[in-house]
Parts: C-alpha cells; structure tokens; sequence
C-alpha cells in the first residue's frame, strides 16, 4: 500500500479516476495471492509463490489478459504505456511488494526459487503485531493522504 499510494495519487491527478480505482484494486488483491500457499498442501510455504519467477508468471498472465482485452475493450492507459506492458507492471509489482513485505521477517523469501537461498532483513517476526499494525496504518494513511490531496487538485 505504501508503493501503491503515489502511484494512485498520480492517476487521480492525471484525470485516470477509473483507472486508479482498478489499479489500487488489483494491487491490493494481487498482492495477498503469494499466500495462497498456506491453503495448497504440498507447496511449502514462502517457495515456489515468492519468487521473482513468480511474479513474472503472474504479469506475465496479466499481460495475456490485456493483450486479449485490449482490442475489444481500450481503457486509457496513461503515460501512453500499451496495456500489455501495464498488465505486466501491475502483475509482477503486485507480487514483489509482497515479497518485499516478507523480506523484513526473519523466515525471509526465497526470491531466485528453485534456487535455493533465503533472504532477510531479520528486522521483525511476521507475527508482530506492532510491524503488522504499524505498517497496515502507514500504508492506509498514505492512501488517504494520495485520495485526499488529489480530490483538492494539488499539483505534483
Ligand atoms: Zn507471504
């Protein structure tokens, strides 16, 4: 969330209201979907789902699904990025912001998996209250700070 907020700040701004929704939407669900492997017996938690591999499989399913939609159905893509190259953006950045949620815990994330090598930052347990707290009111703050000052129309 705290990645996401200047990045909806901008699109609302820029006159993508729409588009920010989408986006805050998507990243928001995207970024919880590494944790899937809690639910899936047989993948071990914090594998094969955090890696960078799978955040690529990820934007690249995004940029599939832009590709296909793209003809049918154009939303303005700002920047004048093609919406498959926005798709893959958004699918890959979605997941290596949870990655880099995981990274501060000391279990770590294995981001080159099938490799086998465990990065941490050690900075706090998962199952803090104070980090997880902290960090979720951060992340809305800031989010409503980007909604806020973009309904007043203030410039970059
Ligand atoms: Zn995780």
């Amino acid at each position: 969330m705290l990645a996401l907020a200047p990045i909806t700040f901008w699109l609302l701004v820029d006159g993508y209201p729409t588009f920010a929704v989408l986006v805050a939407g998507t990243v928001l669900y995207l970024a919880m979907l590494p944790d899937v492997d809690h639910r899936i017996p047989g993948i071990s938690h914090r594998g094969p789902t955090h890696s960078l591999l799978f955040a690529g499989v990820v934007g690249a399913a995004f940029a599939g699904a832009a590709s296909l939609v793209e003809p049918v159905f154009s939303i303005a893509v700002p920047g004048g990025v093609s919406m498959v190259a926005f798709g893959f953006l958004l699918g890959f950045g979605a997941v290596l912001a949870h990655l880099l949620g995981d990274v501060i815990t000391p279990a770590g994330v294995n981001f080159l998996w099938p490799y086998p090598r465990e990065w941490s930052l050690s900075l706090t347990t998962a199952d803090s209250t104070l980090w997880n707290w902290g960090l979720f009111a951060l992340g809305v703050f800031a989010m409503a700070a980007a909604v806020a000052l973009a309904a007043q129309g203030v410039a970059i």
